[in-house]
């Protein structure tokens, strides 16, 4: 097992990022982990404690990174414990090999789809691709700090979506490394806040559908199995 001061550095600029991007409301909400396959070990932003006492995630230096193994224990290097929602990023890893980095938001209009517990409609090709070819669900409520909410969680984003709201708290974006997950993260908050200003115009957004990227009778391939559509990379194979 290898500890690599490269991902410490990528986690602790990713809580930089999240707060100067307005992914964060501020203190610990929200976080990051970063999963090393090749060493079985995640990087995680830290939770608050005595020693580091989080008033906002420009608080974190590398050195404050947890580390842990995928059975979420601490490793005796770390010198500080994950973040609470550690669970949750086990359990997605878990289920979504093609996921490297989760990016874990308490933004401002993503958090208004999560508090009425809607999905967002996703209207552009960017939020249509990234949430795979749907909107972006909002997940069952489950307890912070749960298993149940991260069982919930893998259960929205089945089907390939890289993006999904956690009810009454906030959103989940996954990637193959931390520059997709927070670029999804990005996305996110742009579907919610286009929503509603869609909707400030006085038309419901349209949900964007495989009819309006392909033609009508690859879109009904797609939909009845006959053509898989690759939902990372937005490529298509026929099937035999
Ligand atoms: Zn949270």
């Amino acid at each position: 097992m290898k500890i690599r001061h490269d991902y410490k550095v990528a986690v602790a600029d990713g809580g930089w990022r999240m707060v100067d991007l307005g992914l964060t409301t501020g203190l610990d909400s929200g976080d990051i982990t970063v999963f090393d396959r090749e060493n079985d070990v995640i990087y995680a932003l830290p939770a608050p404690s005595d020693r580091l006492p989080i008033r906002s995630w420009k608080d974190v230096r590398p050195e404050d990174v947890a580390v842990v193994d995928p059975d979420g224990n601490t490793l005796p290097e770390s010198l500080t414990d994950p973040t609470v929602e550690l669970p949750m990023h086990l359990a997605i890893y878990a289920a979504r090999p093609d996921a490297n980095a989760i990016v874990h938001t308490h933004a401002e209009d993503s958090q208004v789809f999560a508090a009425a517990e809607r999905d967002i409609p996703t209207a552009t090709i960017d939020s249509y691709t990234r949430a795979g070819f749907g909107p972006i669900r909002c997940g069952k409520f489950g307890v912070v700090a749960s298993k149940e909410l991260g069982d919930n969680m893998v259960e929205v984003l089945a089907g390939g979506s890289k993006a999904a709201l956690m009810a009454r708290h906030g959103a989940v974006a996954l990637g193959p490394d931390l520059a997709d997950a927070m670029f999804t993260a990005t996305v996110i908050e742009k579907a919610a806040r286009q929503a509603m200003k869609v909707a400030s115009l006085g038309t419901t957004p349209e949900q964007l559908t495989l009819y309006h990227i392909f033609d009508h009778d690859l879109a009904r391939d797609i939909e009845e199995g006959r053509v898989h559509l690759d939902t990372q990379t937005v490529t298509i194979q026929r099937l035999a």
